[in-house]
This record gives C-alpha cells, structure tokens and sequence, in this order.
C-alpha cells in the first residue's frame, strides 16, 4: 500500500531517544523532564479511595464536577480570575490533549500560528496536521548567564498578519526557564487589541516558579482572558507525568469547540484520578509549597554546576535550567548531548531540539538543557559524575 505521511518529516522525540540513551549507558537521566521521587501518597491514597468507592466508570466528557469545580477555586484564588466549571473547563488527557483539541479547533488550511521559538515540540507536527503554517518569532538570548531568554515583541507583532489565527506563548517557559513579567503581558494586551488572534497560553509549570516571582496567567488580564485558552498539567504540579491528567480554560464558545474535538478523540479521562485530584488539592498548600521545594533542587544543580566547566544559567520557573559549555566543547549541541551521557553518563536535553531547523547555526547555541526534578541525592551524584573545573 502506499501510504502518504501527514507528517514525513516528524520522528521519535528528542525526549525518547536521550531517555533511551540514558538508559542504555546507566546515565543518570536528567535530560526528559519528569521527577524521579513518588508522588505524594496522600494524592495516591485519595486515587484509591475513589477507586474503592467505586469511582471507576465514565466520568462526563468535559470532566468529572469535583475536578472542573477544584479548578476553577484554584484559578480564582491564584490569579481573582472566575472560570465557569459548566462551560468554561475541559478535563484533557494530558495538557497535550489540550493543546492539541485547541490547534485542530482553530487552526484551518493555510492560517498562520506564530510560536516563540524554542517552542516545546508537540505546537509544530500538531499545526501542520492541522494545515496550519508555523510562524517562529525567536526570543532574545539573555547578554549573561544572570539574565534570561526574553521575547521582543515588536517582533512577535511583525510576524502576525491577517491570516494569523494563533499565537502560542508558554509561561513559565521549557526549555529557557524564562517567566513573562508584567510588561510582557502589557505588550501582548496591545497585540490583542490591534488583531483578532487567539493566544494559546501553554502554562503547565505554572506553580513551579521561584525567587518570590508570580506566575503572570493570561486569566489575569481580562483583555487577555477572553482571548485566551489556558493549558496546564497535573503531571507537573502533582509528580505524577505518568497519569496525562491536563485541563484547558477558556470562554464559553471556545470551550465548545475544542470539547468537539475532545470528545471524540479522548472523550474523558480516567474518573478515580480526577477525583482523588479534586479531594487533594482542596487544600492549597499541596500546590502553593511547591516553588520552596523546586527552587532547592534548583539551586542545588546551579551552584554544582558552576564547579564543573558549565556555566548553568539562572532559571527563573519551570524544572528546567540551561547551561553553556562553551569554550569546552565544539560539538553540536546535539552531539554534546549524546557525548556527555555516554563519557560522563549524565543524560540532557539539546536546545537546538526546541528549534524548528535544530540542525542550523542559530539552533546551536553551545546550550543544553537539565532536569532538576529529581532527589538531592540523585542530584549529587549526577555532579559529582561530571568533571571539574
Ligand atoms: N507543554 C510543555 C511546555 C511541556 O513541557 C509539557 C510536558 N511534557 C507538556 C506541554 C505536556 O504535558 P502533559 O504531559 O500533561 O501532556
Ligand atoms: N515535557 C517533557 C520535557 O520537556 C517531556 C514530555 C515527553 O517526553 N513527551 O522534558
């Protein structure tokens, strides 16, 4: 048969192959972001709990009452902002359903989608199967390790033209840890008023951001709220990547859409985790600790690393920090990737992979990426496998 690829171009992950990798050399793997410490057993006891009351068929296909209701007190607590639970919330597999029912929702033939590059890697094969044409904008490359990767968004605003459909930002930002501030918000608010775009605000490290900074969502800004569709991800709050338990929020007759498409896709998503989900986050510090935990490991990583020939940049969110090994290495940095867990047995991500060519110069910064959601103990022994200064 001949089969016609809607994707041709389109392979496994680059977060496979180094998992792979890092298996098949016994490297420690801090390269696919997800944390090598158990869930809270609280979260599993109230899982099982569910499952024992017999919380174990269909749950409604925009998601269970408990979850959608837990949701929206979160969002209106964090950032005063009310979401519906009836018509404003859908409980996806993942916040990659979510982003993928909101692209195949909106994005027809020919529009055009403006992603800030890097740009985590699901936006570009799920706006091509969608028709769609990427518009990459790159963000600015920090002047020192001190700063951090920033968008300039006169440029964002010269990418955009009358075909453009979407724009998708992703705050706090994988893989450059980058946070918007105010002012980026500010910029994005006279965008909206001056076109009639979507934002696709991908916000799934939207609890892990560090040195007393807040989490600027899209829902706090009305101009920017009714815009807006808000992805986030229980794996990254909760440590639990394995159970693809995401959401979206948005306005009434987006939420229509993207739910057509999620329900013949997913339909809905597994009944006892969501409401083991809903009786756990009930209480706020379950989320509201987790920057204190993170910015540890973080500064854990940071400070070993400047020991080693790295120089770590600062990492202002998410559990990602980048670091340079310029002035050590010529490799590509995919190559460098490849080498260090091989010779040094310590896994990473390239950047270059969160580019739309990873193979051109601009991709090739000389800069990769570590995962810090790991235990102090797996941290150690990771940097102490590295070489020093
Ligand atoms: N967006 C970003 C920026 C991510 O890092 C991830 C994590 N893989 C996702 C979306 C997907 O999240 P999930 O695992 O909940 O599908
Ligand atoms: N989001 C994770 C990361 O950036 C990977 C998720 C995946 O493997 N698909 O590392």
């Amino acid at each position: 048969m001949n089969i016609v690829s809607k994707l041709p171009d389109v392979g496994v992950t680059i977060f496979t192959v180094m998992s792979q990798l890092a298996t098949d050399h016994h490297a420690i793997n801090l390269g696919q972001g997800f944390p090598d410490f158990n869930t809270d057993k609280a979260l599993l006891d109230a899982v099982y709990e569910a499952m024992l009351q017999g919380y174990n068929q269909y749950s409604p296909m925009s998601g269970h009452p408990l979850l959608k209701k837990a949701i929206t007190e979160k969002t209106q607590l964090l950032y005063g902002a009310y979401y519906d639970p009836q018509t404003e919330v859908t409980v996806t597999s993942g916040a990659s359903e979510a982003l993928m029912s909101s692209i195949l929702a909106f994005v027809h033939p020919n529009d055009e989608v403006v992603v800030i590059e890097p740009f985590y890697d699901l936006y570009l094969p799920v706006i091509q199967l969608a028709g769609g044409v990427a518009v990459p904008v790159s963000m600015e490359a920090p002047r020192s390790p001190e700063q951090s990767f920033s968008i300039d968004w006169d440029k964002v605003e010269k990418a955009i033209t009358n075909k453009t459909r979407m724009l998708i930002i992703n705050t706090p930002h994988n893989p450059t840890g980058a946070i918007l501030k105010s002012e980026d918000l500010d910029a994005l608010e006279k965008i909206v008023a001056n076109w009639d775009i979507l934002i696709l605000s991908d916000e799934v490290y939207e609890h892990l951001v560090f040195d007393g900074a807040k989490h600027l969502s899209m829902a706090t800004r009305p101009a920017l709220k009714k815009n807006s569709i808000i992805v986030s991800s229980f794996g990254k709050t909760f440590s639990a990547t394995g159970w693809k338990v995401g959401y979206c929020l948005a306005p009434p007759a987006l939420n229509t859409e993207i739910q057509k498409i999620h329900q013949f896709s997913v339909f809905s998503v597994p009944t006892p985790l969501q409401v083991g989900l809903a009786r756990y986050m009930a209480d706020a510090n379950t989320y509201l600790d987790l920057p204190n935990f993170y910015q540890q490991k973080r500064d854990q990583l940071y400070q070993g690393l400047r020991n080693t020939p790295f120089t770590p940049y600062q990492s202002e969110g998410t559990f990602f920090l980048l670091a340079s090994y310029e002035g050590w290495s010529d490799k590509s940095e995919l190559e460098f990737s490849k080498w260090l867990t091989t010779e040094y047995s310590v896994g990473v991500i390239p950047v270059s992979a969160f580019y739309r060519n990873p193979e051109s110069k601009e991709a090739n910064q000389n800069l990769i990426r570590f995962c810090f959601a790991k235990q102090e103990q797996t941290l150690a022994t990771a940097l102490e496998r590295l070489p020093k200064k």
